[in-house]
């Protein structure tokens, strides 16, 4: 009854816009590759591991054993082919031929449980074959040339995933006759459902967890990231004082390359430190001309444009002025407003306050005001 795991990791992962193999890719500090060889170990149902990589993967994978610790169950690590198919197929030749059934499963579902690959190998062990699936929720259209001309059954239809459980031998005759016929198939049951008539699927809890993990948001998702930010500007005559983008009358201003908003600067800096992009220095360099006299509203405007372009957006901020004068109470709540329009999030995600230093340090003596900020950064779905 002995039972073998072959682990595809061969795709390029071309939708995931990364610039490695996706599998490859650390998810909250652990690549997908090295959670699929541990989920597949930790059954303790399968008594070793082909691995399927991309030949340019070779190095790769060296590395990240280094990293993030080799799996004892791997026996064999083999070259794919140029499809799914080719790379399923290369990796089922070397498992050896006392092996009985095979469990047939792709890198990028890291999430798949023990009770995913015991369903599938049950199922299997019952009628010969067993391949996870969850019912559709989506309605499923048939389209040509971009017109839907027919609506599916929804009732008739399930999303097929992997694992898929097999006997070994049958499955290696499917890939075989597929080979010898030029078949192609997108997975490894629909090459069992031409050569015996059907494959069996099953529902296990889990299932729908079991995501495959494809596009860049899959592996940015629920991503939190922290900021801190600190900036001190001079007060002197002749200047206007803005903070948050608020002119707010009073005998003295902040002196600065640009309109010197303390405040903002602070923000920024803590939303770049999310970001792992450095400071405001950074990014509009106080020698560039065209950032002279420019109001920082529209330099946060850019920040959250580069959080964007990254997959993130604020979370929310928490920005403390400290001033011993003006009294700043009466525009809090008109900063927080602006703040939240240019962040392009609700007002409650944006705390603005304000401190006096009781006439202590140089904002108590009235010659500057400092400001610290704290934003925490999310990454954005899709
Ligand atoms: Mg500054």
């Amino acid at each position: 009854m002995s039972a073998w795991a072959v682990l595809v990791a061969a795709g390029r992962g071309t939708r995931a816009g990364l610039d490695t193999n996706k599998v490859f890719y650390p998810l909250e500090g652990r690549s997908p590759l090295s959670r699929s060889l541990d989920a597949i170990a930790q059954t303790g149902l399968y008594e070793g591991i082909v691995l399927v990589l991309s030949k340019d993967d070779f190095l790769a994978y060296r590395a990240l054993t280094a990293r993030e610790g080799a799996c004892s169950l791997v026996k064999s690590v083999v070259a794919g082919g140029k499809t799914r198919q080719e790379s399923a197929f290369a990796g089922l030749k070397v498992v050896p031929e006392s092996v009985e059934w095979v469990s047939i499963h792709d890198a990028a579902r890291p999430f798949a449980g023990e009770a995913l690959f015991r369903a599938t190998l049950d199922a299997a062990r019952e009628t010969g074959s067993g391949v996870i699936s969850t019912d559709v929720t989506d309605t499923v259209k048939r389209v040509e040339e971009g017109r839907a001309v027919e609506t599916l059954a929804r009732e008739r239809l399930r999303a097929v995933q992997t694992p898929q459980s097999f006997r070994r031998a049958e499955i290696l005759r499917a890939h075989m006759a597929a080979l010898a016929d030029g078949f192609a198939g997108t997975d490894d049951a629909s090459l069992y459902e031409r050569e015996f008539g059907s494959a069996t699927l099953v529902t296990a809890d889990g299932a729908r967890e079991n995501v495959k993990l494809t596009h860049r948001g899959d592996f940015l998702r629920g991503d939190i990231r922290m900021g801190t930010g600190y900036d001190v500007h001079r007060l002197v005559e002749g200047r206007p004082l803005v903070l948050c983008g608020v002119t707010i009358p009073w005998e003295k201003g902040l002196l600065g390359h640009s309109d010197a908003d303390v405040a903002l600067h602070a923000l920024m800096d803590a939303m770049l430190g999310a970001l792992g992009e450095g400071d405001i220095g950074r990014h509009f360099p106080d020698s560039g001309e065209q950032y002279r006299g420019i109001a920082s509203t529209e330099l946060l405007r850019r920040v959250v444009e580069l959080a964007r372009e990254k997959g993130y957006r604020l979370g929310n901020c928490d920005v403390t002025v400290v001033a011993q004068a003006p009294k700043l109470a009466p525009y809090i709540e008109e900063m927080r407003a602006n703040v939240a329009r240019v962040l392009g999030v609700d007002i409650s995600r944006v705390n603005i306050k304000a401190t006096t230093t009781e006439r202590l340090g140089f904002e108590g003596e009235g010659l500057g005001i400092s400001a610290q900020a704290v934003a925490v950064m999310r990454s954005e779905a899709g």
